[in-house]
């Protein structure tokens, strides 16, 4: 495989990882100087929409002080602890983080879009799998893997948390899967398989030795990251960044085109203050790009520009509820006028994730406590009239029943039905709560999940203190409120054919998945 090394200018510009904050004393016996007043203080931290358009479908957070009193020290020091998360009851975490290069060795097919014609071309950026393993006061470990993937199906999931359970004991409800849902990484096992009609058995086979060997190196990064525990502090922070555009508005703009800006940071950072992982998140599909070359997209971006803003830190970023989101603008053209612009703007969100995360690293954070209260659950959603053989068999054959995507649908689902000629009516679908003490709510959810589910989730539960995250634990399809079902579409509906899935889901699906969440909250409530 050709493969083309990331050019200098990637490199972002380095700020000074040292945060400054002014104190004002509350000693009453003490009569500081103006300058004193002002203490400049180095706080030690030193350290488809067109994914598919093109088959048819609808297309989207001390240094040299002199202190003249005691009390002044003792105020400088609580505060620079409160800014850092090391609080005295932090010292009751153990954190571990590990990472993977998962770049392929030889051309594969890459996932997200059904209008690429053959494999990779080469390597743009490598991609990572990555851990971060939180070990609370009680001993038990959650440990919260991202990737920059399209998404792990339930087939890749599965296997890869049996594996954790038996060599490291390791629970379902604290693993949780993540994918940064990057267009720009291989295709896994038989995700979206009738979304890539061009491809060949063979490609299918490095697909399956991919898989295989990718199963394997994210046991090996879970295990690496629960086999470095240290003492830690963790503090969580919001930041905002603003380049996620409600992707349905571009064709249909009287849709009222919700997004959820937030940018969730959990901060972890050694007995020194210095920063050793930050694990972040935000609602935007990653699909700047749409070449043949591997990389992460703007996620992958704003991991990498972290990683050289903070060496030797590892920076996790999570899928949030970006379905319906699409960072915008883009370009995807063959216009060799505009062609700067897609790898431009890749890196440009990049650095406005990588900047957000930066400031709010910079800003005042709170502490995360332990326990780290873990709930997972499979809950059946129903799919909505689900076609006989006879309805497939027909659109399979009919020309006029349908576009050739649906055709060839149809007879990927004559394939999928089980001896008894049935297709499956519901699915399986997983969720899992993972409450810290009382201080941070993190909800994860499967699937391609609409922006409504973190907006309404955050409204229940807390602005402040909740973390939605989607694209984890199996990603097989869309998950639509039901508005978005009502306005159907692609994440209304029409992605079930790409996704090789019988029927789009039926109108209680949204309430279903909220009071399945409900329970798994008051299951994990302190
Ligand atoms: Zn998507």
């Amino acid at each position: 495989m050709k493969c083309a090394p990331s050019p200098n200018k990637d490199r972002p510009p380095r700020s000074p990882p040292v945060s400054s904050i002014e104190i004002k004393s509350d000693d009453q016996h003490h009569n500081p100087s103006k300058k004193e007043r002002k203490l400049r203080v180095s706080v030690a931290t030193v350290q488809l929409d067109d994914e598919y358009r093109s088959i048819g479908f609808d297309t989207r957070l001390a240094g040299a002080l002199r202190f003249p009193h005691r009390m002044w020290r003792r105020t400088f020091l609580q505060l620079a602890a409160a800014a850092t998360g090391a609080g005295a009851d932090q010292a009751s975490w153990r954190v571990g983080v590990a990472k993977t290069d998962i770049t392929p060795r030889e051309p594969i097919w890459l996932a997200g879009y059904g209008s690429r014609t053959h494999p990779s071309e080469g390597v743009r950026q490598p991609i990572f799998v990555k851990a971060l393993a939180l070990q609370d006061q009680t001993g038990a470990k959650s440990v919260m893997v991202t990737s920059d993937l399209l998404g792990f199906p339930r087939v890749v999931a599965e296997p890869i948390a049996r594996e954790c359970q038996a060599k490291l004991g390791l629970s379902r409800e604290r693993l949780a899967l993540n994918s940064s849902h990057t267009h720009s990484a291989p295709v896994i096992a038989d995700m979206l398989l009738p979304a890539y009609p061009a491809m060949t058995a063979q490609q299918q086979d490095v697909i399956r030795r991919y898989t295989e060997e990718l199963i394997v190196k994210v046991v090996a990064t879970v295990t690496a990251a629960t086999a470095n525990l240290a003492p830690a502090s963790l503090a969580f922070g919001q930041g905002e960044a603003g380049f996620g555009v409600n992707r349905r508005r571009v064709t249909l703009r009287q849709l009222p085109g919700p997004v959820d800006q937030d940018l969730p940071v959990l901060s972890v950072r050694d007995a020194g203050g210095r920063l050793r992982a930050v694990l972040f998140g935000y609602a935007c599909h990653n699909t700047t790009l749409g070449d043949y070359q591997v990389n992460g997209d703007w996620a992958g971006f704003a991991q990498s520009q972290l990683e050289q803003m903070y060496p030797g830190a590892v920076a996790l970023y999570a899928q949030g509820c970006g379905a319906d989101i699409n960072p915008l603008p883009r370009y995807q053209g063959s216009d060799p006028r505009l062609g700067s612009y897609s790898v431009e703007l890749a890196r440009d969100y990049g650095k406005i994730a990588a900047v957000a995360v930066d400031l709010v690293l910079h800003g005042k954070m709170k502490s995360v406590e332990g326990p780290v209260r873990a709930a997972y659950s499979l809950v059946d959603v129903p799919f909505h009239d689900v076609p006989t053989r006879a309805e497939l068999e027909k659109q399979a054959r009919d020309d006029s029943a349908g576009s050739v995507p649906q055709r060839r649908w149809a007879q990927y689902m004559l394939g999928k039905m089980g001896p008894e000629g049935k297709l499956p009516d519901r699915y399986p679908y997983p969720l899992q709560v993972w409450q810290f003490g009382r201080s941070l709510k993190l909800i994860v959810m499967g699937g391609e999940v609409v922006v409504d589910y973190s907006l309404r989730l955050k409204s229940a539960y807390g602005w402040y203190d909740t973390w939605v995250v989607g694209y984890s634990n199996d990603v097989f399809a869309y998950i639509p409120s039901l508005r978005v079902l009502r306005e159907g579409g692609y994440e209304g509906g029409g992605a079930m054919i790409p996704y090789g899935q019988p029927a789009p889901f039926g109108a209680a699906v949204e309430e279903i998945i909220i009071e399945k969440i409900a329970g798994l909250m008051r299951q994990t409530a302190g």
